[in-house]
């Protein structure tokens, strides 16, 4: 067990020297010699010791110095001093500087032994806690469902990125992502199913990014990228490619199968005129709410409005105000109308995933049924309807039994029934 550590002892006295290391080598330890104080400053500096064995009176100088050094060679050794001379004052700057323990000589072996084994001891406690304090600095920066970063860890990281963009003026953008009607996937595949698809998504993700990229579940289903050296033009790339990715992966943990749609937010260091942290998270929040008002499935800007503009829209006076309010609340509506429509399909998905139809089933149903409607001239909500209908037309499914949904002869029974060839 102790061939793996290494002592380095370090006195003037050759015959000393031979001695410890002739009785330290029956405890199997790995033993090196120096001379002078200079000799065992460089091996420090070359290989890692644990335990220091020096005496204090070296030709070259004093064995304290090595102690004052010991934060820069190695914080973990341990250093146990000794000398010929005994004087309160060394003992009591030696163990000011931090030595483990103080020996007189001629030195008690069996005591000095003890003590290394103690050193050791110490010292492996020492090592276990940094290892458990290191993993869990870790942890707390971690987000546990996904492994991406989470928030805390994005406030750290902003700040040094923020502000290394703003000292050497190098371009940083933020990206922020937020799942379109997510809880309606939760609603009707379960919360785990949901908890996978979120775990899906942070794979995307990561493999998307480059390695400086930093990619941060900044809450519930929200995802924020951060992008260090990356100017608006790169972003706006990247975000689109991500949304073309995102759009098109069809997910499918627990074998049932569905696409998702997400709004991207973006906003850029210097382009965007936002200087402080804080003001850039605001303003790529922005950028994803206007993604949201637009219906969601979409990439926003940041559009900053400066004082002009502002007092532009002040002169504009009221009614051009109320115009505006009124598009916003017709978009709300809008995306009312469409997130009822999207549990709708996640609905009809449930259906499909019942049965043996693979594909887009109830799109395919949509399609026909809406082309009907318009041959037939129907009103717009006469149409819409029919599409709700058709989205939902295999309902009954789900109270049927799979064992008689799936029967081998049953398809052929419909087929006969209703005459089909
Ligand atoms: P919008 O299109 O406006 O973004 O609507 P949304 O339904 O996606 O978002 P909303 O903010 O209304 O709700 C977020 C949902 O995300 C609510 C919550 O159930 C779900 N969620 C948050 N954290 C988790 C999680 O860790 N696991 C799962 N499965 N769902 C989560
Ligand atoms: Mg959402
Ligand atoms: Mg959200």
């Amino acid at each position: 067990m102790n061939k793996d550590i290494q002592i380095l002892i370090t006195d003037d006295d050759l015959k000393t020297r031979q001695n410890l290391r002739d009785i330290l080598s029956e405890d199997r330890y790995k033993i090196t010699c120096a001379g002078t104080l200079a000799a065992a400053k460089e091996m420090l500096v070359k290989k890692f010791y644990n335990i220091l064995l020096v005496d204090l009176k070296l030709p070259d100088g004093s064995g304290l110095e090595l102690l004052k050094e010991k934060k820069k060679i190695n914080e973990e050794i341990l250093i146990i001093v000794f000398t010929g001379y005994a004087s309160v004052e060394n003992t009591i700057s030696a163990i000011n500087e931090g030595a483990f323990a103080y020996f007189q000589k001629p030195l008690n072996i069996d005591e000095l032994r003890l003590t290394i084994k103690k050193a050791l001891k110490m010292q492996e406690l020492s090592l276990e806690n940094k290892v458990l304090l290191g993993r869990l600095k870790e942890l707390s920066l971690k987000d546990p469902l996904t492994g991406l970063h989470n928030y805390r860890y994005l406030r750290e990281r902003l700040s040094s990125e923020f502000k290394r963009a703003k000292r050497y003026i190098l371009p940083l953008s933020v990206l922020m992502l937020d799942i379109d009607y997510f809880k309606s996937i939760n609603d009707i595949y379960g919360h785990q199913y949901g908890d996978l698809i979120l775990k899906e998504i942070s794979q995307i993700l990561t493999t998307a990014a480059r390695g400086i990229d930093v990619v941060v579940r900044y809450g519930g289903e929200e995802f924020l990228i951060l992008l260090p050296d990356t100017n608006k033009e790169g972003a706006i790339m990247f975000g689109s490619r991500l949304l073309n990715t995102l759009t098109e992966h069809i997910f499918d943990p627990k074998a049932n199968k569905i696409k998702l749609k997400v709004s991207i937010g973006i906003c850029s260091f210097p382009e965007d005129s936002v200087n402080t942290e804080s003001g850039f998270l605001d303003a790529v929040d922005q950028a994803l709410r206007d993604a949201k008002e637009l219906g969601g499935n979409k990439l926003s800007l940041f559009k900053n409005l400066n004082k002009k503009d502002i007092t532009a829209m002040l002169k504009q006076g009221g009614e051009e105000n109320i115009h505006k309010l009124k598009q916003k609340l017709f978009k709300m509506e809008h995306r009312v109308t469409q997130t009822l429509l999207e549990s709708i399909y996640a609905f009809a998905k449930t259906i499909e995933a019942k049965d043996y139809y693979t594909g887009e089933h109830a799109e395919n149903m949509v399609s026909i049924a809406v082309g009907i409607g318009k041959t037939l001239k129907l009103s717009e909500s006469g149409i819409a309807n029919l599409e709700h209908a058709a989205i939902l037309h295999d309902l009954g499914k789900i109270g049927i039994p799979d064992n008689i949904l799936h029967k081998k002869n049953c398809y052929r029974f419909f087929k006969s029934a209703l005459f089909i060839n």
